[in-house]
């Protein structure tokens, strides 16, 4: 008689598509069998019973060990995938930034030998800001690699490409089966307002949000979207965070386009009024784009809910308040920009997506594993619980309450943009290829056991 690995009892199986009792039995790393229940011997047995067994989270956007303004993301690669996996989430694919001249053999190379230490599955996304032929004449092997996806800035100084750039990267990748994504924002209206603000003395942090009106993004989203449909390619839009850009993106799957978009936890449930919190305070919030007029909120929750918009990732980019953040003191242009998130996502989006009616349990497996293994080529390796795919499950307490707080984070930074928010709905215990790596609140996993993803072509959904 077979022994199993691993066999968890007594839960609810939670797909994209279905929600029901069953036992999983695991061997090699791997779902071998699924059953309402399942009389087979196991090396470890795990009760499951009134818990929720949700397929491992997919956090496809995430950057750890990033350089950014003069100072480095205060979370690597171990320290943020010690704290996804006690979030619930098994895979990331992070942004490997391509440096001034460098290759993008070389910057892949850069960016794995920081992961290294990575105690979950991983995959890379390219981060193309130094583009020329020599580049575009590597896209091919690179989504050949295993590396199908590339992302293009329209803003930052230093990592913005121009439209006719973008339009390049966009046809090539379509031609070779890889996938865009773009951070759209328009460049210019940002430096304009940044530059009035300045010479205005209008330097604190809530001038950063001001500086980046909704509109500059709903047109850098509008104008991604026609260079996509010019040259006939699929585009992913990352952190969608308003309305205004919501309505291209949804104007363009009506129109039947080729056109993805992802929204975070932060978009959906933070809102402007965080940065006139007082003294420096909205620092902990500056990121780009930047957290939005509360009523951008209730259209992002309809659009998940209609599937306008695919993908809830974190953008986890976090940086110390005392020693990163400090660095914009006298000038909101000089904070560094991003905000900790990769261990809150299942947390707070169940909480207040599910937990307040405004998503399925099948939208929220959807949302967080299954839609973003499918589009970025890991599914159906990843992002489902199915006979063959990893076992990469999170057992999760539908029952359990938690006051987000630092104190309860594994995140390495001295601050959660969350602090304080009650959730019902917590991840209890988390297990990749089979084994724990995150139990009881208790990270459980080893550094480097992490694989390196090699992904396949992208799937349009
Ligand atoms: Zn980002």
């Amino acid at each position: 008689m077979t022994e199993y690995d691993l066999l968890i009892k007594g839960g609810k199986i939670v797909t994209a598509s279905e929600v029901y009792d069953g036992d999983v039995a695991v061997i090699d790393g791997k779902v071998a069998l699924i059953g309402r229940t399942l009389d087979v011997s196991a090396c470890q047995v795990i009760d499951a019973g009134g818990k929720y067994l949700l397929p491992g989270g997919v956090d496809v956007h995430t950057h750890l060990d990033m350089p950014f303004g003069g100072t480095v993301t205060a979370d690597n690669f171990f320290t943020g995938g010690a704290a996804a996996a006690c979030g619930g989430t098994t895979t990331i694919v992070d942004f490997a930034i391509q440096g001034k001249g460098q290759t993008l053999a070389q910057t892949i190379d850069s960016w794995l030998s920081k992961a290294a230490d990575c105690p979950i599955d991983y995959g890379l996304h390219v981060a193309v800001t130094d583009m020329n032929e020599a580049v575009i004449a590597e896209m091919p092997e690179t989504i050949a690699a295993g590396f199908p996806s590339f992302k293009l800035f329209m803003t930052y100084d230093g990592l913005r490409v121009n439209d006719d750039v973008l339009m390049k990267a966009l046809l090539i990748a379509k031609q070779h089966g890889g996938l865009v994504s773009v951070h759209a924002e328009n460049y210019y209206v940002i430096d304009y307002y940044t530059k009035e603000f300045q010479k205005t003395g209008k330097i604190e942090p809530k001038y950063h949000a001001l500086s980046r009106p909704p509109l500059a993004e709903g047109e850098a989203t509008a104008r991604a979207i026609r260079l996509a449909k010019l040259v006939e390619a699929p585009l992913y839009i990352v952190h969608l965070s308003c309305e205004d850009a919501l309505r291209e993106v949804a104007r363009a799957r009506e129109e039947g386009l080729p056109v993805m978009a992802e929204t975070c936890p932060q978009y959906l449930v933070l809102s402007y009024d965080n940065y006139e919190e007082p003294g420096f305070n909205g620092a902990k919030y500056v990121m780009s784009p930047p957290l939005r007029p509360k009523e951008n909120q209730a259209p992002l929750w309809q659009a998940l809910k209609r599937g306008d918009l695919q993908v809830v990732a974190t953008d986890h980019c976090s940086f110390n308040f005392k020693g990163q953040k400090d660095l914009g003191r006298e000038f909101f242009g000089k904070i560094p920009n991003g905000a900790p998130g990769i261990e809150t996502r299942l947390a707070v989006l169940y909480s207040s997506g599910v937990g307040q009616g405004r998503i399925s349990l099948q939208q929220f497996a959807a949302l967080t594993a299954t839609n973003p293994a499918k589009i970025f080529g890991l599914y159906p390796q990843k992002g489902t619980i199915a006979v063959g795919s990893d076992a990469d499950i999170v057992i999760f307490d539908p029952a359990a309450k938690r006051i987000i707080s630092k104190d309860i984070l594994h995140e390495n930074v001295d601050y959660t943009a969350y602090e304080g928010i009650p959730v019902t709905g917590y991840p209890v215990a988390t297990i990749a290829r089979g084994k724990l790596i995150a139990d009881g609140g208790k990270f459980t996993g080893a550094a480097g056991n992490g694989k390196l993803l090699k992904r396949k072509k992208p799937q349009i959904i």
